[in-house]
């Protein structure tokens, strides 16, 4: 038995094999040292792999999704025979000497120009289309593998690191668990396995070598525990564990339907972080009663160029719509920091967790900004949408934000697009700053978030992202619990209500504290839900006390 210890920062016991995750390498080299008749035929293996995939996603379409989607697959399979495409690649890897890779990637640049530059709308679109079928080429040619997995069993993904983008990308259902070798309890991929209920491990640094790749591996995401091989002893405890918490997975189960509330009659939203409308399906299982945190950067994290509003406006709605009345809080765009994306075209930064990031980026590029509320605003048409901005220090930078949510609500209204114009506007509480200005910040909006991994990030002067700061980054230090108590009283005093969205909102051992201070919402990973209900319905809310703030 080999064991590697790590972080535990996505509690549960899973067992499977272990897949190193393959960074894929797109760079695009032109010359090709295997000359036209073998690219040819790279590219003619690379069509009949594409045809084949594009075949079986429009059948899985046809019965998942609609008839609908299904002929776009199908249309899409049909162009990569297209005449005038092939014979484009074909002429440019005789004429030019190159790889199939870089002809395919120039026929689609020229055929995705070309149906932009048509007049009809519905033509335009469609160089969408073809820059997704050139995309399919390339990856097939690239043996880059569609959601990052080449296996057919769902396995333990492990990786050096994994970049916002990438996880993105994964395909989820063939993920158990993940174990990085850096990382941190606030890292995307941590934060992607709470909200997927499964066990990830950080931090393990390079005791977990590539070489264990393909072996059967138990994880314990509590203890931060990977067992290669474990012996039957180290096996029979962990089954047990495993038992365990299955049965309270039952348990909870029958919080299901239940109101949020204690004992005493105090309520207490329960609503879930999300990161895209993919995790609805999480919300909806977990009986979570509301978003709290929609992570909007998903979008941009995922895009090749900026999203358009209508794609934005699609995702946005599809999340409103689906959450049936229920409050859905989207937050703007929170780009920057460890969220890079290539076409935001950002200056390198010496310190981007402090440099142009979130709402600095808004407000300094106007036109994103309007696209996104724009977008935010037709989708309150179709449910309880509200707006959060991130990352705010100043009452100047709200007042902006709201003169550009009244810019972007008359546009609609001149063009009579429907919106709700009584959308309520909060703030994310990050930033020292905005702890101690919440009493001025407080009279702008109708309700506060606390972001309390980036607000412990700035109040202990501790990198979020990294994994060595072990005890120094304490989202319990006292002087991150007043900030939260200034945030709450301040709120309070001017009667709007405060939630927390950070991961300290799902810690079972401050509910207590949290009732003490008044906290309206906890906006937590939707398989955090029912365990909180079970806590809280036990709780008395008048006996809470504020012994944590004690130093
Ligand atoms: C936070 O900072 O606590 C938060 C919820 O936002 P994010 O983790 O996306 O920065
Ligand atoms: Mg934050």
């Amino acid at each position: 038995m080999i064991l590697i210890q790590g972080k535990g920062v996505s509690k549960g016991v899973e067992q499977g094999t272990l897949y190193f995750y393959e960074r894929p390498d797109s760079t695009i080299i032109k010359g090709s040292k295997l000359g036209p008749e073998a690219e040819k035929e790279r590219f003619a293996n690379a069509q009949t792999v594409s045809i084949d995939q594009l075949h079986a996603l429009a059948e899985k379409c046809l019965e998942e999704a609609g008839e609908e989607t299904a002929i776009l697959f199908e249309t899409h399979a049909m162009f990569i025979e297209d005449d005038d495409y092939v014979e484009c690649v074909l002429n440019a890897i005789e004429e030019e000497s190159c790889t199939a890779e870089y002809a395919v990637n120039q026929a689609g640049e020229q055929f995705a120009e070309m149906f932009a530059s048509m007049d009809d709308a519905y033509m335009q679109a469609r160089a969408a289309d073809i820059k997704d079928i050139s995309r399919r080429l390339l990856d097939n040619l690239m043996g880059i593998v569609p959601g990052g997995i080449a296996s057919e069993e769902p396995v333990i993904l492990a990786a050096d690191d994994l970049a916002p983008s990438e996880t993105l990308q994964l395909d989820k259902s063939k993920i158990l668990g993940f174990v990085t070798q850096e990382g941190s309890g606030n890292s995307h991929t941590a934060i992607l396995a709470r909200t997927m209920g499964i066990p990830a491990i950080c931090g393990t640094g390079s005791a977990l070598g590539r070489s264990y790749h393909g072996r059967q591996a138990y994880i314990d995401g509590e203890t931060g525990e990977v067992f290669i091989e474990p012996d039957a002893l180290t096996l029979a405890a962990l089954k047990e564990k495993h038992d365990k918490q299955l049965e309270m997975k039952q348990l909870y189960e029958t919080m299901k339907g239940l109101e949020d509330v204690t004992l005493d009659g105090k309520n207490v939203m329960l609503y879930c972080n999300i990161g895209s409308p993919e995790d609805l399906s999480a919300v909806i299982n977990n009986d979570g009663q509301g978003i709290g945190l929609f992570r909007s950067e998903f979008l941009y994290l995922g895009a090749s160029d900026y999203p358009t509003e209508d794609e934005q406006f699609e995702a946005y709605k599809a999340v409103a719509a689906a959450m049936k009345g229920k409050r859905v809080i989207i937050r703007t765009l929170d780009i920057g920091a460890d969220k890079q994306v290539d076409y935001f075209e950002m200056k390198k930064e010496e310190n981007p967790a402090m440099g142009v990031r979130a709402i600095r980026i808004c407000l300094n590029r106007p036109e994103v900004f309007r696209t996104q509320l724009r977008a935010l605003y037709r989708a309150s048409a179709y449910g309880k949408v509200a707006i959060m901005f991130p990352m705010i220090t100043s009452v100047w930078e709200v007042k902006e934000c709201k003169r550009a949510c009244q810019k972007v609500m008359a546009e609609l209204e001149s063009e009579g697009i429907p919106f709700n114009k009584d959308t309520e506007i909060g703030i994310m509480i990050e930033t020292p700053a905005s702890v101690f200005v919440a009493d001025a910040l407080a009279k702008e909006v109708d309700f506060f978030s606390v972001g309390t991994n980036d607000l412990t990030q700035y109040t202990l002067a501790c990198d979020r992202q990294a994994n060595d700061l072990g005890k120094f980054f304490d989202p319990h230090h006292p002087a991150v619990l007043r900030a939260l108590k200034m945030a709450a009283d301040a709120a309070h005093e001017a009667g709007i209500w405060i939630g927390i969205c950070g991961e300290l909102g799902a810690d079972p051992d401050l509910l207590p504290t949290f009732l003490a201070l008044g906290i309206d919402e906890l906006s937590v990973s939707p398989t955090s839900v029912l365990p909180l209900r079970a806590e809280l319905r036990k709780s008395i809310a008048k006996t809470c006390t504020l012994e944590m703030l004690d130093c």
